[in-house]
């Protein structure tokens, strides 16, 4: 029985997918074969292979009972002469590989039916470069194997874009190359069914969240109230845009008194009509984020 989320009124069950992998097509220690035996014994729902510059032949492969979606890693050169990471997803198996530019790839891949997330911005992007794009879906919050580059967590590049008024999702991956990153970062997707298509319809238009373990079970914002359900967490933020850094946390948990909480409710200042998003974490130091949602009566 999937788990159902009641995603801002509508019910629907949440595949577990892991966005971001690497195989032996490039850099990763493991075959496709072992990529996909791994994380399917592991209870996931949805694998995207994203190697770099490649793709891969999906359509031949036994997702023992998982979604595989087809992606790349994409390298184009952006300013500052930095090689930038995108992370594409429901790509053609024929899709090339290489691009002169940022928006010639993001354009590309659109073209063709995917879309595109800025992977790991931190040192490579910055908030400026990212919103000079169009098309881009959304950026990666959380990336395991990140944490061997200083990449592993991008909050405040989120927050800028968000702040500059782009309701840009996030996604949670392991960008999976070794067995060390393994299984830390993953998304959740709450779409009418787990084919390729309502995964990637889900994706664009945000319904889903990133985790490293916490569950969200319930996102509500009605009559001015912001209501968020989840599985027991010490902490819950709810960061407010523009101009509004935190407004709704139910204290400061120290390691001796942290209240175990499920639910957080709050009014956002009366007559608040920007953006909101909602950051857990649970005793052992594990986040989930919820994605940007716009107030609507
Ligand atoms: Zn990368
Ligand atoms: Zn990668």
């Amino acid at each position: 029985m999937k788990n159902i989320i009641d995603f801002y009124g509508a019910q629907l069950p949440v595949f577990k997918s892991s966005l971001h992998i690497h195989s032996t097509v490039s850099d990763g220690d493991f075959s496709p074969e072992e990529v996909i035996r791994l994380y399917s014994e592991a209870g996931y729902d949805v694998l995207a292979f994203s190697d770099h510059h490649k793709t891969n032949p999906v359509s031949t492969y036994d997702g023992k009972g998982m979604t595989i979606l087809s992606g790349m890693e994409i390298h184009p050169i952006g300013p500052r002469n930095v090689i930038w990471h995108l992370l594409a997803l429901g790509v053609p198996e024929d899709l090339p590989g290489t691009y002169p530019n940022g928006q010639a790839a993001i354009d590309a891949v659109t073209a063709a039916g995917g879309i595109v997330f800025c992977a790991h911005p931190n040192g490579a992007f910055s908030s400026h470069d990212i919103l000079q794009l169009q098309g881009l879906t959304g950026i990666e919050v959380a990336n395991t194997n990140g944490r061997f580059t200083g990449r592993e967590y991008n909050d405040q590049c989120w927050n800028e874009l968000i702040a500059e008024g782009w309701r840009c999702s996030a996604l949670a991956v392991d960008d999976m190359h070794t067995a060390c990153d393994l299984f830390q970062n993953w998304t959740m997707i709450a779409a009418e069914n787990p084919s390729p298509q309502a995964l990637l319809d889900a994706l664009k238009c945000g319904r889903f969240y990133a985790t490293q373990g916490p569950q969200f079970k319930r996102l509500s914002w009605k009559d001015g109230v912001f209501e968020a359900e989840f599985s027991e967490v010490v902490e819950a933020f709810v960061y407010g845009f523009p101009g509004m850094d935190i407004i709704a946390t139910p204290g400061f948990p120290t390691p001796e008194t942290s209240p175990r909480i499920t639910s957080l409710r709050c009014r956002p200042t009366e007559g608040f009509r920007g953006v909101l998003r909602c950051r857990i974490r649970d005793a052992q130091n594990r986040c989930a984020w919820s994605n940007p949602i716009t107030y609507s009566e």
